[in-house]
């Protein structure tokens, strides 16, 4: 059971304080993709505690486990340091704040707060609302303790993102404090009777349960078809041209999280027997694959004359796996630069990339 102000949600209503009372109502569901999370934490939890391994672990859940383990002792702490999956109540957000953060530890006053994501999509460590309602759950069951530090692990190992799977985000203790009184303020706001909407943030809308039914989030994919229609001059000035591509991204980010929420409403409505006019629901195709074990369709093949039993060369990533040495991979290996794309610039992240403490911004 979920507490109300829950801090996996916070990354939501750390934005838009309306979303708890808009996602009570319409909860939601557990999908695929959660119920293989929970089992990859489950593989995770029993390879860092000792116990059992659980039966349906798969080779990927146990490979993620590794790295998320190795992550934890890169610190070189003792063991007993460390808590995992250990409730904690986060009261200094607010009474109904409190969750389970998948890794905690401190030592030499420096507080660790870890967590694993076994999902594709990025999570990042910086300013992490989740990470930092945990924390907030922590920091008084080290009370007399002296805190210097807080370093925020993300562990991902399905996500490929230029930091690598294992990124952190280091504040100091003084530096984190303006973000749980934020948080205590929105979670005031949540549950105190009239709380706003807000679609501005950090793309909140997206995942929130209650999309397709939120004012907010209605007026501004209007609004964003609206904007879609103004004709502006065609050669923007530099100062002009950030505007607008971040009115822009604002924008499109609000219509997709609104038509996701929508036809997630018409896919239940069909489902439901009640039809939605103009659509239909069909199965789509997966990627072509084999249906019955390789060792056999080899041999068929082989009965055809055709050889398909040569496996492709392996990744570097899975030849070092198997045992081919670093400095082997790195002569014969290559990372040929990605796409080029524009990206929104964090202050956090610019901050720290010149060198600058939160305290110093
Ligand atoms: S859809 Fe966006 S604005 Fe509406 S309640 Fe959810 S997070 Fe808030």
């Amino acid at each position: 059971m979920h507490a109300l102000l829950a801090p996996s949600a916070a990354p939501r209503w750390g934005y838009c304080a309306g979303s708890v009372v808009l996602s009570a109502l319409f909860p939601d569901h557990q999908s695929d993709a959660a119920k293989e999370g929970h089992d990859a934490h489950e593989v995770a939890f029993a390879i860092a505690t000792g116990r059992v391994r659980p039966k349906n672990m798969t080779r990927e859940m146990e490979e993620g486990a590794r790295l998320y383990i190795d992550a934890i002792q890169s610190f070189n702490w003792p063991s007993n340091v460390w808590h995992f999956e250990e409730h904690t109540d986060a009261h200094l957000i607010h009474p109904e704040c409190g969750g389970t953060p998948d890794a905690w530890g401190f030592h030499d006053g420096t507080l660790v707060i870890a967590d694993y994501k076994f999902g594709h999509g990025f999570v990042d460590a910086v300013e992490n609302y989740q990470l930092i309602c945990y924390a907030a759950g922590v920091l008084p069951k080290l009370d007399g303790q002296q805190i210097d530090r807080v370093v925020f692990v993300v562990v991902q190992p399905r996500n490929f993102h230029r930091d690598g799977p294992v990124r952190k985000w280091e504040v100091s203790y003084r530096d984190l404090m303006p973000h749980i009184d934020h948080l205590r303020t929105q979670a005031e706001e949540a549950l105190g009777g009239a709380p706003t909407f807000s679609v501005d943030g950090s793309k909140q809308c997206k995942y929130c349960p209650g999309r397709h039914a939120c004012p907010a989030l209605q007026q501004s994919a209007y609004d964003a078809c609206e904007r879609s229609d103004t004709s502006l001059p065609l050669v923007l000035a530099p100062p002009a041209l950030a505007l607008e591509i971040k009115a822009m991204q604002r924008a499109s980010d609000a219509l997709s999280a609104r038509l996701s929420g929508l036809e997630e409403q018409a896919f239940a409505s069909i489902r439901s027997g009640k039809p939605v006019p103009g659509f239909a629901i069909e199965n789509g195709v997966g990627r072509l694959d084999w249906a019955v074990p390789v060792d056999q369709i080899v041999k068929v093949a082989a009965a055809f004359g055709v050889d398909i039993s040569k496996p492709a060369a392996l990744t570097p990533t899975q030849a070092a796996k198997a045992g081919l040495d670093d400095a082997v991979i790195k002569q014969y290996s290559q990372r040929p630069a990605g796409k080029i794309k524009l990206v929104p610039v964090n202050t956090s992240r610019a901050a720290k990339a010149f060198g600058k403490s939160e305290s110093e911004k």
